[in-house]
């Protein structure tokens, strides 16, 4: 077993660091406050080589693999998290792309977002829930001129990234909308460009802003067959591409809690109280201490779920582990933020101070991508099912 990084790994690292520190830190407040979306954090990862670490060499990534972009967005989200969500959105669109996309598929659609000409987005969830997947109404019917191809109508929504995207990865019925065989849905590629592709509003939302979330809404939108994204049915191929993302989201949570860390640690070493400094306290220290704990109980599932997603260990027996990695990430992500303010007493509760920002950033990372209570329910099935450690 060998918990050091690699010497790449390391300086990766160490750039990202530096490029957070630099041109993310002093950003973070006016991003939140114009909810503009923030055109030179992602020109800075582009000309970092940021956007394509977890995309193979052979199609114009760096081959970092998702350890690499766990890293990345671990820095990143120490100052902000919607960072973190722009590098995310590398991975999550195209996951399913370089799961079980076509060679033709993955040359077209990869290198481009490696290289930042053009960005992607994920529609899986819709207005009628996001939790149950095999609920979903989008409906793919065969269209009866071209054979092969699809008509898509439906609406996705909560998508992130929906307004800068050029295409989505989009999941519908291909059976009957009422089924609920894992059979019934396949993964399409959409072009943002198609006629009867429509983004007609956008959210307003508690954190998370620069990087807008809303509706996809597809009208009788015309798939030729080579967008679709593997086998007809292919609820399978929904979760491998989640169950690959758990360690990318649980990276938000553990930069978030370690960046929430670090502001209140410094600033209640500075705060003088009772002839001392709040720091002296040894309640307040108990307090440190345990979130110090939690947050490195969480880095070591999150790496580890990397580490397992780039060895293609996301099937169905790893489930607990990836999910574990979310779930305690996502947690203690909230719970700092909340530890964080706490520490500051008023000052924290004010704009002068990051700590509402990140309050309000931190619960997105509990609903996204299979909430807290979907995580636990995977790992219970798993532990029921003796996938760990049983003997
Ligand atoms: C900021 C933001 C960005 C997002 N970005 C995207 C995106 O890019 N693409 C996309 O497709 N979706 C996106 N989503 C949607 C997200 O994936 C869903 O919100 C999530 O899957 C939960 O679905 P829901 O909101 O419909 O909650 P519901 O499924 O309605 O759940 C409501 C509550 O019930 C609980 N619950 C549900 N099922 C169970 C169960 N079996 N056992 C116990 N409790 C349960 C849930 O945990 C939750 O607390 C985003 C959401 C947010 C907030």
């Amino acid at each position: 077993m060998d918990f050091e990084l690699s010497d790449e790994l390391l300086a990766l690292r160490d750039s990202v660091r530096k490029l957070a520190q630099d041109k993310i830190k002093p950003r973070a407040r006016e991003i939140d406050e114009s909810g503009e979306y923030p055109q030179d954090i992602f020109e800075a990862f582009r000309d970092a080589d940021l956007l394509g670490l977890c995309i193979p060499e052979e199609y114009g990534g760096s081959g970092a693999g998702i350890l690499g972009l766990t890293l990345a967005i671990e820095e990143v989200t120490k100052y902000s998290n919607v960072t973190g969500l722009m590098l995310l959105l590398t991975r999550l669109p195209t996951g399913p792309i370089m799961i079980a996309g076509s060679e033709e598929q993955k040359l077209k659609y990869l290198p481009s977002i490696a290289d930042g000409s053009k960005r992607s987005a994920f529609g899986l969830s819709e207005p009628g829930g996001g939790s149950d997947v095999a609920g979903m109404q989008t409906r793919a019917t065969p269209d009866p001129d071209v054979e092969g191809g699809w008509i898509l109508n439906g609406t996705k929504c909560w998508i992130s990234g929906v307004r800068q995207a050029d295409w989505f990865t989009v999941f519908a019925k291909t059976g009957e909308p009422s089924s609920r065989l894992h059979d019934s849905i396949t993964g399409f590629i959409i072009d943002a460009n198609a006629p009867g592709v429509e983004r007609p509003r956008f959210d307003k939302k508690m954190g998370v802003k620069g990087v807008d979330t809303g509706e996809l809404v597809l009208n009788n939108v015309k798939i030729g067959p080579d967008d679709v994204i593997g086998a007809i049915g292919g609820f399978r191929l929904a979760m491998l591409g989640l169950n690959a993302m758990r360690p990318v989201v649980a990276a938000r949570g553990i930069g978030l809690a370690e960046g929430a860390l670090m502001y209140a640690t410094e600033y209640v070493k500075n705060r003088p109280a009772f002839g001392s400094t709040i720091a002296s306290m040894q309640g307040i220290q108990w307090e440190i201490a345990k979130l110090a704990t939690e947050i490195e109980a969480a880095r070591l599932l999150t790496y580890r779920a990397a580490w397992l997603a780039d060895q293609g260990k996301f099937t169905k027996e790893y489930v607990p582990q990836l999910s574990m990695a979310k779930y305690y990430a996502s947690e203690v992500g909230v719970k700092a933020s909340g530890l964080a303010l706490q520490l500051l007493g008023a000052a924290g509760y004010m704009e002068d101070h990051p700590t509402e920002l990140w309050y309000r950033d931190a619960k997105q990372l509990t609903i996204v991508e299979g909430t807290s209570q979907v995580q636990l329910g995977l790992i219970a099935k798993g532990v029921l099912g003796h996938d760990l450690w049983w003997d």
